[in-house]
């Protein structure tokens, strides 16, 4: 059995990557957990989505970008129970969601216009419409998807030199980029979710039982330490490699998306 990570490629400068790859935003998320177990507050750097949308009923409890709110452990556990009671969606507290998780739809702003079939603004990754299609195919019982409102969007093209902005700072490109006065034209582009995880193949120092934080030893994001050993696979034909946001896909998977000649990916082997 082997098994691909879906990598971003190397590119020039971060500005080029910023330029390409744009940046998302979210408006709903789940609350960070204040644990009285293990007396951390967690859940902040949460960059995953919920594989499905937030309940009505549930909008105002989940914070937004601009309030944090953190919960506690038994508020927190009764709140996401009462998601996927709503939701009618089967999932244990803590283990299928986690606090700080987002809920789809994202923003997306690029500064750019969009032609790739992948996209990697930070903590996200967003595919064309031939991709999901050939995703959904192949993977449909392994992933969400959801299509991304595309917020601001650049009229000029990526593969002009990337331009630099005044202040030097690669999110500031989009800034001073001539953005379309109408975006409808552009993608559609989907947010890829998968639903599950390999087993946990990093280091744990510390785990806490009662909200499941993790210290991790070692976290090792260099492409070239991607190892993907049999024993961590679940059965999924698209995962996240254990605790990480590194997507991984098996063979099938990535012989189909590569015979599709998709643009702005690498196929990493594990
Ligand atoms: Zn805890």
């Amino acid at each position: 059995m082997r098994f691909w990570g879906l990598g971003v490629p190397d590119y020039a400068s971060d500005y080029e990557s910023s330029n390409i790859n744009g940046e998302i935003e979210t408006e709903l998320r789940l609350p960070s957990v204040d644990c009285e177990v293990c007396m951390m507050t967690s859940g902040y750097a949460g960059l995953r989505s919920v594989p499905f949308e937030c309940p009505e009923m549930l909008r105002s409890e989940m914070s937004s970008n601009g309030d944090r709110r953190s919960a506690l452990r038994e508020e927190h556990f009764d709140l996401q129970r009462r998601l996927f009671e709503e939701a009618g969606v089967q999932g244990r507290p803590f283990t299928d969601i986690r606090p700080g998780y987002r809920f789809p739809p994202l923003y997306f702003d690029v500064p750019s216009r969009p032609r790739a079939d992948f996209l990697w603004p930070f903590g996200g990754l967003l595919v064309s419409t031939r991709i999901r299609i050939l995703l959904m195919d192949l993977c449909q019982e392994d992933l969400a998807t959801f299509p991304v409102i595309l917020r601001k969007v650049g009229g000029r093209d990526a593969k002009f030199p990337a331009p630099i902005p005044r202040t030097g700072e690669p999110e500031d490109i989009i800034k001073e980029s001539p953005l379309l006065a109408d975006p409808s034209g552009v993608g559609p582009y989907y947010e890829v979710i998968p639903r599950h995880q390999s087993k946990e193949h990093r280091i744990i120092e510390l785990q806490c039982d009662a909200c499941g934080w993790v210290k991790t030893k070692v976290v090792q994001t260099e492409k070239w330490n991607w190892r993907m050993n049999e024993d961590y696979w679940q059965g999924h034909s698209i995962f996240y490699w254990g605790g990480t946001l590194h997507v991984v896909v098996t063979e099938n998977v990535k012989d189909a998306l590569q015979a599709a000649r998709p643009s702005n990916v690498e196929f990493i082997e594990m």
